[in-house]
This record gives structure tokens, C-alpha cells and sequence, in this order.
């Protein structure tokens, strides 16, 4: 048996397991063995009830005295809780109290003394301890090795799936590695970093005889992660570098000349990622440019140099962005930017008639159309190019990895720049973007006021409507947002038409307007026009506005329960007020009581205006998980290691990688065939139409 063998073949593991384990990724013993424990317990010494502390984590072995199980009246039921499960268990030195929440249907599978082991931390309650929803396993006599007397891994496991038969298959697994498994991460690597082998490593991950142990083979998993994602990042752009790309010929008369048209000067920040954008332009491989920049920077106009570059030099442009909002306002910036240039610009939208999308792409075709401005109906089928030969994508992150990938490939090797304000450590975004250079705009244009950010809560309701009746008097315009996460929901679409049907009523002195993404497009339009131009006091919104939208004289917002908003978002939020000389306020209005992350969210946005250092404590809050999930770029999911708190091994990891793919750019040596199979595999298994496979194809 191989480890690319299904788990099908191994003993206990019948079709509805497979099925099981097939739903959370685990198809093979290799899938089985790269599903790692979250965490250890020490069951060689178990703590005695009489023992335990508050607030410290302890792992019992206790037999069930006695069972309760109250079931909450329908009335009753607060808080959503439908029962409350009571357990009392003892180890002859005490007893003490464990309570599930909505889990009855523990109460059947819990009989007066069965033995229970219980994970957890000990709370006070009336003067007592109690364990709240603790893990358990069942103890059962006579049991193996595998789950007691020993350090034992934990497991993410579903219903159907529990911890001893994870650790039962997966020592099943085991069992079926001998000395030939290969191993891919490569000897030198091994040697170097004195990791154990992978047959060790396995064993030391999954049932390690020593914390030290787990913690060696752990760091040898993450490092694996990291190198091949490091490998797959230089592979891809090795293969940027060999494609053939036309250079741009216009030249510095041209950026001159577009600066006479601005109406400001750059920031010298804004210049030196200018000057790396217009480098690689001339360059006869295909930008991969990256620009990343806190929101309000002023990317938008540095981009808007590069179409200039390949309109003058007689190619076809296209610029992608998330909101057709967001074309349009471009198209404005544009059009004052190229005044006098004689440049044919449109915007494509899904909203447009259907004769005017005939005609846009007719064009398209013809290349009578120089800048093509539009939604995600710039990457449809029908859309084809005459000479594209430069792309770039605004707000890279509110399209998916394939989405973007749509985009250059209407063209012939096109210069590529994507966008992004969600701003990364370098190191990090090297990684993660690895394959893409990295240009960083670091300030802010001169003269821009840092938000005043006040959190409050319900009981200031009334002191915010008079604070915005003040700015209002004053001549200001004010932001009220509301969350609709989904904005196909209907129930959160009438609680914003109520909210706004009572501020109508509160400030009916002004003018008010409502604005989210189900309203006609034209009427959008309309909506963000007018209020553009004053004719709106009051934009009461969803966080549509969030992306792009520039409205100098909008000064104050107010976001409604911020709670429901992540930290990168209210950040992007309170950058819509940050675009003009006057004092700009952001008013989180929270209800009273809020959790202790959200309260720490809400404290971290008071307490920085800096996107970099916002992004980064949203990482951590949010874990890299989710994070990683929508930055990365086409890489595969990392399943143990997380690049920020990995950041050293990061390092290492990519210098590594770099060695070998300088020395062997094909991997076509054979002490690098291992790295090979398995780039071929991990590749295959992205969508991404990056994927090497697809390239080399
Ligand atoms: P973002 O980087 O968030 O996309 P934008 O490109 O929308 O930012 O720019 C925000 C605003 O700043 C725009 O109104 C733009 O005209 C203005 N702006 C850009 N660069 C400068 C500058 N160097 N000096 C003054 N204003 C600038
Ligand atoms: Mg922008």
C-alpha cells in the first residue's frame, strides 16, 4: 500500500466513512495523514477534580454520578437556549458540575457511571467550579493505546466522525508507511533544518511520545507548506519572465504632459511606484505588478499614467472594478486626466441596454475603443480585443482568484496591474503574492485630515442626530451606513427602509436619499449624483459605498452596529470621509453590551488610522484562516501553517525555494523529482486557471 492509495482500502473505513471523510478534503492515506491534530492533551497524568484551577485548561477522567437534562419552555427560550444538559461527575477526589447548551441529545449517550474524559476550563459559578460545554470522550474499558496513558491529539471531527476513530484510521495509515515513503520535501532541507523524516514526522504529529516531538514534526509540516508554496510562486513567475510582451514606446513627454493636467502634484510616494510601473511597461515580458495602498491614497490616478502609456503607444487597455459606481467615477477621473488626448474611453456595465453593449463590443473589436472601463462584464465571452495589451484590476480583493485570472487572458501577454487597499506586511505579501512585484504607496496626499473616530452607543443616539444636524448646518454631507451583509436579504432591506423612514422624519429639514445595491442601476446613478453634487444631505447606505465611492464634502459618517462589520471594512468605510480639507468624524454607534472582540475591534479602529497596522490586527483577530482565504493568490490552502505568526520560516522557507528553482528552473534534475510530483499535484487541485498544468499545456 502507497500512500496516493484511497482510504476505501484501509480497515473500519466503508463507503458512508469514505463519504465522510471525502466531504472534508480526505480522499487518500496521504489526505489522512496531512489532516493534523489542533491541539494535544496529556493523558499520561490526568488532573484530579480536587486540583483543578479557574480559568486553567484540565484534562479529567471522571465516572458520571448523576444527569439532568432541563428542557427550557417555549416561552422561556431567551437566547435562543431550547435545553440545558447537567452532568455531575467525580474522580473520588471531588465532583464537579459540566453543562452543555442545546445538545439533549448527549443526554442518551451519557449513563450513570460511564467514564467520561473532559477538556476544558474551569469557571466560578456561585462559588463553585463548573465546566461550560467541555469536549469529551467517552472512556471505555479496556481501551488501547491509541487514546490513553499518552500525549493525544485532537482532531477537528464531525458527528460521524469521532476522535478515536480519526486517531484509529489514521494509526491504520501509519502502519502501512514503511522506509520507501517518499518524502518531498528534499534532503538538504531536512538535513539543514534537522527535521525528522517523514515517516518520524507522521508519527510525531499524530502520536507524539513528547510535546518536543509534536512540536518538531509540526514545524516540519508548516515548513513544508510554506516551501512549496514558495516553489509554486517562483515557478510561476519564471514562467511570467519567459513570455513576450510588447513594450510600451511612449515615454516621459507624455507623463509630462498628463501632469499639467492634474490638478495636484504627486506625492513623492505616488512618483516612486510610478517610475517601477513605467520600468516594467517598457520591458519586453509582461508587467505582474501589485499596488497596494491605504484606501484614499490615490492609486486611481497612478494607474491611470499606465493606460496613458498604452494608448499612445497604440495599444488597447482594459480596467476592471468591482461597482459600476466605480466605472464611472474612473471614467470621470480619466476623462479630466486625458483631456485633450483624444482618447476613446467607455464604460461597460451589465446595466447598459442590450443595443449598447452590442455596440461597445463591436467596437471593442474593431479597437476602435481605447479604454474599456467596466464590471466583471469586461471578462464575458463576448468581449474580444483588437490590441490588448494592458489590464488592470481595482479592488483586487472583490473578485475571486479566477475572475481576475479572466481578465489578461483577453489580451496577448498584457501588462498586469492589480490593486488592492488592503494593505500587508511586505514580507507576507511577497509570499503571498509572491509571483507579482510589489509597488507600496506609503502616504496619504498632503493636506488629508485623520477622521476624528468615536465609538458610542445607543444611549447617544440622540447626541449623534444633533452632531450631524450641526455639521449639516455647517455645510457638510453625512454617511449613515447600515448593515446589509446580504444584500439579497429581505428582512435587513425593510430594516433599512424603517431606518430610513425615521430619520426622514428626524431630520426633515434635509434631504435624504437611500442607497444600496438592489436599487436599478439608474437609479444608483442618480442617487450617488446627487448626492455628489449636494443635492443630498443624508446618504443613508449599505456598505456599497464602501468601494471607491468619492464624495469630497461627505465628511461624517455614522455606522450602524459596527458589530456586524469587519475590521478591514469599517476601515475602507472611513476612508469614503478622508477626501477633503475638512475635519472628517466617523461615529461607530454599537448597542450597549457588545462582545469582548468586538469591543476590541472597535478599540483598534479609534486607535489607528494606519491600513497597514489595521490589516494586520485584523489578521490576527480574525485568524489566518479566513484571511488567508481571500488574499491569497491562487496558492494552495495552507492547512497548519499561518504566514504571519510563521513569519520566520516563511523566510526561510522562500529562501529555500529560491535556491533550488535558480539552480534547476524546470525541476528537471532528479533529486528535485519528488518536488515536482508534488507541485503537479497541488497544482492540478487549483482551479485557478493560473495552474502550472494549464501553462504547460
Ligand atoms: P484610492 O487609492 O483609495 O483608490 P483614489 O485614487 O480614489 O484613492 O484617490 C482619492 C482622492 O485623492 C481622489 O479624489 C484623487 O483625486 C485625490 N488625489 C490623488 N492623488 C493626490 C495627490 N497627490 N494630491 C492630492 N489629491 C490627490
Ligand atoms: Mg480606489
Amino acid at each position: 500500500m502507497i500512500h496516493t492509495d484511497f482510504i476505501r482500502y484501509l480497515k473500519g473505513v466503508g463507503p458512508k466513512k469514505e463519504e465522510i471523510f471525502n466531504k472534508i478534503g480526505i480522499h487518500t492515506l496521504d489526505d489522512l495523514l496531512h489532516y493534523y491534530p489542533f491541539r494535544y492533551e496529556d493523558r499520561r497524568n490526568f488532573k484530579k477534580i480536587k486540583d483543578i484551577k479557574e480559568n486553567e485548561f484540565c484534562v479529567i477522567k471522571a465516572k458520571i454520578l448523576a444527569r439532568n437534562l432541563k428542557k427550557m419552555p417555549y416561552f422561556m427560550r431567551a437566547k435562543r437556549v431550547k435545553n440545558i444538559l447537567e452532568i455531575a461527575i467525580s474522580d473520588d477526589t471531588a465532583v464537579i458540575n459540566c453543562t452543555w447548551f442545546n445538545q439533549g441529545y448527549l443526554y442518551d449517550k451519557m449513563n450513570i457511571s460511564d467514564t467520561l474524559i473532559v477538556y476544558g476550563k474551569p469557571r466560578m459559578y456561585d462559588g463553585k467550579l463548573k465546566l461550560i460545554a467541555p469536549e469529551f470522550e467517552m472512556f471505555e474499558e479496556g481501551e488501547d493505546s491509541l487514546n490513553l496513558g499518552r500525549i493525544v491529539g485532537i482532531y477537528s471531527a464531525t458527528q460521524n466522525l469521532g476522535q478515536k476513530f480519526i486517531r484509529k484510521t489514521i494509526s491504520l495509515a501509519l502502519e502501512n508507511l514503511d522506509a520507501q515513503t517518499r518524502d518531498s520535501l528534499p534532503f538538504d532541507v531536512r538535513r539543514e533544518k534537522k527535521f525528522p523524516n517523514i515517516v518520524q514526522s507522521f508519527k510525531g504529529i499524530h502520536f507524539p511520545q513528547s510535546f518536543e516531538e509534536a512540536e518538531k514534526s509540526r514545524e516540519r509540516f508548516i515548513f513544508e507548506e510554506l516551501f512549496f508554496s514558495q516553489i509554486l510562486v517562483y515557478l510561476r513567475k519564471a514562467r511570467h519572465r519567459s513570455q513576450v510582451a510588447d513594450s510600451f514606446s511612449a515615454g516621459p513627454k507624455l507623463i509630462e504632459k498628463l501632469k499639467q493636467n492634474l490638478k495636484f502634484s504627486l506625492t513623492a510616494s505616488q512618483e516612486k511606484v510610478l517610475s517601477e510601473i513605467l520600468n516594467d511597461l517598457a520591458k519586453t515580458y509582461p508587467m505582474h505588478r501589485l499596488l497596494q495602498g491605504d484606501v484614499g491614497c490615490g492609486k486611481t490616478v497612478v494607474a491611470a499614467f499606465a493606460f496613458a502609456c498604452a494608448v499612445s503607444s497604440g495599444f488597447q487597455a482594459a480596467f476592471m472594478v468591482p461597482t459600476e459606481i466605480l466605472a464611472y467615477q474612473h471614467r470621470e477621473t480619466f476623462k479630466s486626466l486625458f483631456r485633450g488626448f483624444g482618447y476613446r474611453i467607455e464604460v461597460l456595465v451589465a446595466s447598459l441596454a442590450k443595443g449598447e453593449i452590442e455596440r461597445i463590443h463591436k467596437e471593442i473589436s474593431e479597437g476602435k475603443i481605447d479604454i474599456v472601463i467596466g464590471t466583471h462584464a469586461l471578462i464575458s465571452d463576448e468581449v474580444i480585443f483588437k490590441n490588448l495589451r494592458f489590464v488592470a484590476i481595482d479592488e483586487q480583493h472583490k473578485f475571486g482568484v479566477a475572475q481576475r485570472a479572466l481578465l489578461p487572458k483577453k489580451g496577448v501577454n498584457p501588462h498586469y496591474l492589480i490593486m488592492s487597499a488592503t494593505p500587508i506586511p511586505r514580507s507576507l505579501a511577497l509570499s503571498l503574492y509572491g509571483d507579482l512585484d510589489l509597488s507600496v504607496i506609503t502616504e496619504l496626499p498632503l493636506g488629508r485630515i485623520v477622521p476624528k473616530t468615536m465609538w458610542v452607543t445607543e444611549k447617544k443616539r440622540q447626541w449623534v442626530y444633533d452632531f450631524i444636524e450641526e455639521k449639516i448646518s455647517k455645510g457638510r454631507q453625512v454617511y449613515i451606513i447600515y448593515p446589509i451583509i446580504e444584500e439579497n436579504e429581505d428582512e435587513d432591506l425593510r430594516s433599512l427602509e424603517t431606518m430610513y423612514d425615521n430619520l426622514k422624519s428626524r431630520f426633515s429639514k434635509f434631504k435624504l436619499g437611500m442607497f444600496h445595491g438592489q436599487l436599478a442601476p439608474k437609479n444608483k446613478l442618480s442617487v450617488i449624483d446627487e448626492f455628489r453634487k449636494g443635492g443630498i444631505n443624508i446618504l443613508v447606505s449599505t456598505t456599497v459605498v464602501e468601494v471607491g465611492v468619492n464624495v469630497e464634502n461627505a465628511t461624517v459618517m455614522v455606522v450602524e452596529n459596527p458589530e456586524r462589520f469587519g475590521l478591514a471594512q469599517l476601515h475602507q468605510l472611513r476612508g469614503r470621509i478622508q477626501r477633503s480639507n475638512y475635519e472628517p468624524y466617523f461615529i461607530l454607534l454599537s448597542a450597549e453590551e457588545v462582545s469582548e472582540e468586538v469591543s476590541q475591534r472597535l478599540k483598534a479602529l479609534q486607535d489607528s488610522n494606519d491600513g497597514f497596522k489595521i490589516s494586520e490586527e485584523d489578521l490576527i483577530l480574525r485568524g489566518p484562516g479566513d484571511f488567508f482565504g481571500q488574499m491569497q493568490h491562487g496558492l494552495p490552502e495552507l492547512k497548519i501553517a499561518n504566514p504571519l505568526r510563521d513569519l520566520e520560516l516563511l523566510k526561510e522557507a522562500r529562501a529555500f525555494a529560491y535556491k533550488i528553482i535558480k539552480s534547476d528552473p524546470e525541476l528537471h534534475k532528479l533529486e528535485h523529482r519528488f518536488i515536482r510530483e508534488r507541485i503537479e499535484a497541488l497544482s492540478a487541485e487549483l482551479k485557478d486557471s493560473f495552474s502550472l498544468l494549464e501553462e504547460k499545456a
